[in-house]
C-alpha cells in the first residue's frame, strides 16, 4: 500500500486525505496548528490517522508521496527535508486530477479569481450542465472528486496550487486573468518566478485544450513568448477592437462561428471595468463549452456580485454602502475606485503589504471626498493622502468607522470599504471585516 502524508488539516488537506483513503492509500495527516472540530470528525469517520500541533518527522519522512496544502510555505524546514529525501510533493489539484475524467475549467490570476470562477460556475450551471465548483471556493476539489460525480469542474487556482503540479492537472480550458505582484515573499522576491508559476496552468494542456489570457496585461504579454504553450490561444482584450473577444465601455463581443455573442456593458450584472474584463474571459470559455448565446446573455446579466467584492450592501439616507473588503492590495482597490461614479467616502487601511498609493492617486483626487482610515497604524495613509484630500480621519474599530463615514457622506454619495490592506490587525479575516461592515451598516 502506498503511503501518502497530507500536510495541513484544512479544507484542501482533509479533502485530499478523504480521497486518498477512498483510493486505498495508507493516509496520515499532520497539521502544525489546531485542526477544526468539524474536520476532525470527518477524519475520524473515514478512519484517517492524524496529528495536530506538531509534525512528527518519523511519521512523515517515510511517505511515498506528500500532499502539501497551499498555505504551507515551501521554505518551511520540513518541506526542505522532504525534498532532500527525494519524496514527491504534490498539490491537491494535482492529486485529485488523477481520479476524475471531468472536464476542467481552471481560473488563475492575481485578482478576480473568485469572481470569475463564481460567474463561470453560474453560467454552466444555468445552462443545465452537471458542474461542480472548487479550488479555493467552498468544498475542496479533492473532496468533491471523492464524493460527487460531475461532468465539469470550475476551479479557482492559486499560484501555490500550481507550484506543486506534475503531469495530471490538465485543464480543458485555462484562464489567466492578470499578473500583478503578490505573494512575492514566497518567490524569492522575483516577479518572474511568480509569473511563471501562474503560467503553469497551461503546462499540461495539449492541442485539444484552450488557453484564455488577457492581452492587456503587460506581464502576461512579456512572458507569453517565453512559455511553450500547446493549447489553442484565446486572447481577450479591452484595447484591441480587431480581436475575437473584445469589450469597451459600451459594447461586449465574442466572435463565434455559430453566431457572434454580443451584450451591452450596462446589461452585465457585475459593475466596474475589471469585471467587464472578468466577464469577457468567462464568455470566451462559455463559447468554447458551446453555451448558447441566449443562456450566456441571461447568466452574464443576472449574476450580481460575490460577497465582499464590490458588494452593494444597503442604501441608507440616499447613501450607497459598498463592501469591497476582499480588496487586500492596491490593485484591487484601483479597480474599485475606478468603477465609482459618485463622490466617495473611502474606508481604507489595515496591514500595509508595501503599498504604493501612487497607483490610486488620480482616482482619489477625482472621486474621494473624505478618507476614513481603519487600522492600528494609519500614519502612512495620512502622510500620503493629506496633501490631496481635505478630510482624513482615523478609527480603529468598525462601529466607529461606519458611523463616522455615514456622517461624512451626503445623499447621493457612496461609502466604499476597499481597504487595499490585509485585515489581521483588527479582524480575523477579510470576511470578518466585511461582515462587521455590513452588520454596522444595517444598524444605522
Ligand atoms: P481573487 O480571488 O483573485 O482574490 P476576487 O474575485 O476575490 O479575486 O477579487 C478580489 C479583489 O480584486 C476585489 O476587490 C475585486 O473587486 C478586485 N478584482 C476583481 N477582478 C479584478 C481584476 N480583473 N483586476 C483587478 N482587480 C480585480
Amino acid at each position: 500500500m502506498k503511503r501518502i502524508v497530507v500536510l495541513g488539516g484544512g479544507e484542501s488537506g482533509v479533502g485530499t486525505a478523504i480521497l486518498a483513503k477512498k483510493e486505498n492509500f495508507d493516509v496520515f495527516l499532520s497539521d502544525m496548528g489546531i485542526i477544526k472540530d468539524n474536520y476532525k470528525i470527518l477524519l475520524e469517520e473515514y478512519g484517517i490517522a492524524y496529528e495536530e500541533g506538531q509534525h512528527t518527522e518519523d511519521l512523515i519522512l517515510n511517505a511515498d508521496e506528500v500532499m502539501k496544502s497551499p498555505g504551507i510555505s515551501k521554505k518551511a524546514a520540513l518541506i526542505q527535508k522532504i525534498e532532500t529525501k527525494g519524496i514527491s510533493i504534490v498539490s491537491e489539484i494535482e492529486f485529485a486530477s488523477r481520479y476524475t475524467d471531468a472536464k476542467i475549467i481552471a481560473i488563475t490570476g492575481s485578482n478576480g479569481k473568485t469572481t470569475t470562477t463564481s460567474l463561470m460556475f453560474h453560467i454552466l450551471k444555468q445552462a443545465g450542465l452537471n458542474v461542480g465548483l472548487g479550488g479555493n471556493i467552498g468544498k475542496s476539489f479533492a473532496k468533491s472528486v471523492a464524493e460527487d460525480n460531475y461532468d465539469f469542474y470550475v476551479l479557482e487556482i492559486s499560484s501555490f496550487q500550481l507550484d506543486d503540479i506534475k503531469t495530471n492537472f490538465k485543464p480543458h480550458v485555462a484562464i489567466l486573468l492578470n499578473i500583478t505582484p503578490d505573494h512575492l515573499d514566497q518567490y524569492n522576491y522575483q516577479f518572474d518566478l511568480y509569473a511563471k508559476s501562474k503560467f503553469r496552468i497551461t503546462e499540461n494542456q495539449d492541442e485539444n485544450d484552450y488557453f484564455i489570457y488577457n492581452l492587456d496585461d503587460p506581464k502576461i504579454m512579456e512572458m507569453i513568448n517565453q512559455i511553450d504553450i500547446r493549447a489553442n490561444l484565446k486572447p481577450f482584450t479591452m484595447m484591441d477592437a480587431t480581436n475575437e473577444a473584445y469589450a469597451n465601455n459600451e459594447l461586449f463581443r465574442v466572435n463565434d462561428s455559430n453566431g457572434d455573442f454580443t451584450i451591452l456593458v450596462n446589461e452585465l450584472g457585475l459593475i466596474g471595468k475589471h469585471n467587464v474584463s472578468n466577464s469577457l474571459a468567462a464568455a470566451v470559455a462559455a463559447k468554447i463549452i458551446n453555451i448558447n448565446n441566449e443562456d450566456l446573455k441571461k447568466s452574464l446579466s443576472d449574476f450580481k456580485s460575490v460577497e465582499h467584492r464590490l458588494e452593494p450592501v444597503l442604501t441608507v439616507g440616499g447613501i450607497d454602502f459598498i463592501n469591497d473588503s476582499k480588496a487586500t492590495n492596491v490593485n484591487a482597490t484601483y479597480f474599485a475606485l475606478e468603477s465609482m461614479t459618485k463622490p466617495v467616502v473611502w474606508i481604507v487601511g489595515g496591514v500595509d503589504k508595501g503599498n504604493d498609493y501612487n497607483e490610486v492617486l488620480s482616482f482619489v483626487k477625482k472621486k474621494v471626498k473624505a478618507i476614513v482610515c481603519l487600522g492600528k497604524d494609519n500614519s502612512k495613509l495620512i502622510e500620503f493622502f493629506s496633501p490631496y484630500v481635505d478630510t482624513i480621519i482615523e478609527t480603529n474599530n468598525m462601529e466607529d468607522c461606519v458611523t463616522k463615514a455615514y456622517k461624512l457622506a451626503e445623499k447621493g454619495e457612496k461609502v466604499l470599504l476597499s481597504p487595499a490592506c490585509a485585515s489581521f490587525d483588527l479582524f480575523k479575516s477579510y470576511e470578518d471585516r466585511g461582515d462587521q461592515f455590513k452588520e454596522n451598516v444595517r444598524k444605522l
